[in-house]
């Protein structure tokens, strides 16, 4: 199988492998991006399949060049590895994150340069790696691109659902935290006065391009993008799809200020191939992906 953006093989390891299921590689590299697949999606509440995202994303990266047009930049250039997926037991997120948490808990994120980027799965798994990232960036700022508020305290009896991600997230953050939320068009009334009142929520593309430009070059910045942020003419397959989502350029108004900015981490969720017999999600999937990932190396 040869090698693709998104798969890069690392001498004397055994990683690379398209499919779920792919051995996992619990090898940590200093100065590189680590790209981890999470398959899980016990918390859904519409429409399953996400456990399958980090599988058919690889295997759309095969069609994908290394080049970017949009940041002048090639994977080529820099360490990225691919770390296959994390073990998976359906319906049983804790213990997925659990290994995760294991495994990442003595690393030192900013001194070493170490870098993830986790590939859901829905958007419970961010819960993990944010959670780190919080703890090795006390500044952090964290970007949520999203159609969902994703703030209910617990949904269906299950307090880490993918409802409920960014209302976990924020039970870790301190007074030097800030979230910024943008494309959010759906959740309940009390969640969007929340965001209002917190000044969290961007109104427009513009407002969110303005606030993140804000931001002193040295913070650092965490993206969480669940991928029914784009509209789901343009992706379809994903869970819980809302009218009215941005597209790719309007995405990528974004990722080019984040290129410019401290841009540390960062997670995709909400991937479900299945949903998208044309596959053509998949591919949108992976090619932001590889966008993001040369936009978090310098
Ligand atoms: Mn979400
Ligand atoms: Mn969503």
């Amino acid at each position: 199988m040869k090698e693709s953006v998104l798969i890069k093989e690392v001498e004397g390891l055994e990683h690379g492998k398209a499919f779920i299921g792919t051995e996992f590689a619990q090898a940590i590299f200093t100065n590189t991006t680590h790209l981890i697949g999470f398959c899980f999606d016990g918390t859904t509440s519409f429409r399953p399949g996400a456990r399958f995202a980090p599988g058919a994303l690889r295997e759309a990266s095969y069609g994908l060049e290394d080049y970017s047009p949009y940041l002048d930049k090639d994977t080529q250039d820099y360490n990225i590895v691919t770390m296959g997926d994390l073990p998976i037991y359906p319906s049983k997120w804790h213990l997925t994150n659990d290994f995760f948490m294991e495994m990442v808990k003595d690393l030192r994120l900013p001194e070493d340069g170490i870098k993830f980027l986790t590939i859901g799965g829905e958007h419970s798994i961010s819960y993990g790696p944010i959670v780190k990232y919080l703890e090795a960036y006390p500044d952090l700022v964290v970007l949520h691109l999203d159609a969902h508020t994703d703030l209910r305290d617990g949904y269906l009896e299950e307090k880490y659902s993918h409802a409920s991600i960014i209302r976990r997230v924020l039970d870790h953050f301190t007074p030097k935290n800030r979230l910024i939320q943008y494309g959010i068009r759906s959740g309940p009334r009390e969640e969007f006065k929340w965001m209002k009142e917190n000044k969290t929520l961007a109104s427009s593309l513009k407002e969110c391009c303005e606030w993140l430009e804000g931001i002193a070059d040295d913070r650092p910045i965490y993206l969480t993008l669940d991928f029914d942020f784009f509209d789901p003419a343009f992706f379809p397959g994903t869970g819980t799809p809302e009218a009215g989502g941005e597209d790719f350029h309007g995405f990528m108004r974004i990722l080019k200020i984040l290129n410019r900015k401290n841009f540390v981490g960062a997670d995709v969720v909400e991937l479900a191939p299945m949903l998208d017999p044309t596959n053509n999600s998949a591919c949108f999937a992976s090619k932001v992906t590889r966008e993001i990932m040369l936009a978090m190396n310098k």
